[in-house]
């Protein structure tokens, strides 16, 4: 089988525990208008046109056996429990090859991570192949949920519930966005949540906005359509995330 990747490389601790070997793969189902990574976001890759360079499209094709061989070549440098991550785009929007290459890897004795929107039915299927699974909470409100990413909160819900119940790391991850999920309203909604999906094995992490993505949204010909107003501050990064711990979650950093 083959995976579309748009981009790989070794991140220490930002896309699951200690030092790991990442694989974003080619296209997404949502479409925030946020997305740092606009050129995974088309299922059949995205025309770069960089100042200087030729265009070129974003993604290239690998075998799923090639991913394996590199990931046990790279063995030496996943230290402080580090392993491969699937990240995206959306990782679960190639399902079939990636429920593969998991396998392949466990197999293998690699620590295994995704990160993922959440919205893919089976993604219970694969939760005996991914020792940490690293989910976003966009938004609280269904209605609120579609109208930013362009997809129900439904099925996010439900493996949201899922993995809490079942997988035994999960990491709950929400990107506060000044204007659309940063209000006090939005901020008790989420805690009531979280509690809801709480446990030994649950983590939640707040993300703050950034824009490193409006330069790629350019340089793919579209329109970054965030504005100043999209920024948080570091009080109210500050405030939520004592609140998390206010209420006896587990804040992932300090
Ligand atoms: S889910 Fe992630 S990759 Fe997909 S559009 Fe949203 S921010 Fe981008």
């Amino acid at each position: 089988m083959t995976l579309k990747l748009f981009q790989k490389g070794f991140n220490y601790s930002q896309d699951g525990q200690g030092n790991r070997l990442v694989y974003h793969l080619q296209g997404c189902n949502m479409t925030c208008p946020w997305c740092a990574n606009p050129e995974g976001m088309p299922m059949e890759g995205a025309m770069i046109r960089e100042a200087g360079k030729s265009p070129r499209l974003s993604c290239k094709v690998y075998e799923t056996e090639e991913i394996l061989r590199e990931a046990v070549s790279c063995v030496p440098m996943f230290f402080d429990g580090g392993g491969v991550t699937f990240s995206g785009g959306e990782a679960t929007c190639q399902f079939e090859a990636l429920k593969e290459v998991l396998t392949e890897l466990q197999k293998a004795g690699i620590h295994t991570a995704v990160e993922t929107n959440g919205t893919h039915r089976r993604l219970p299927e694969l939760f005996p192949c991914i020792d940490q699974l690293i989910m976003d909470c966009k938004h609280w409100d269904a209605e609120q949920h579609r109208k930013y990413t362009g997809v129900p909160f439904s099925v996010v819900y439900a493996n949201l519930k899922e993995a809490a119940a079942k997988h035994p790391r999960v990491d709950i991850r929400t990107p506060l966005i000044g204007g659309v999920n940063d209000s006090e309203e939005d901020v008790a909604h989420f805690l009531d949540l979280y509690e809801e999906l709480s446990g030994p094995n649950v983590t939640f992490e707040l993300l703050k906005y950034h824009e490193y993505g409006r330069k790629k949204w350019e340089e793919c010909g579209w329109t970054y359509a965030m504005d100043e107003k999209a920024h948080v501050t570091v009080e109210q990064m500050k405030d939520f995330q004592e609140k998390i711990r206010g209420r006896g979650l587990t804040y992932k950093k300090s």
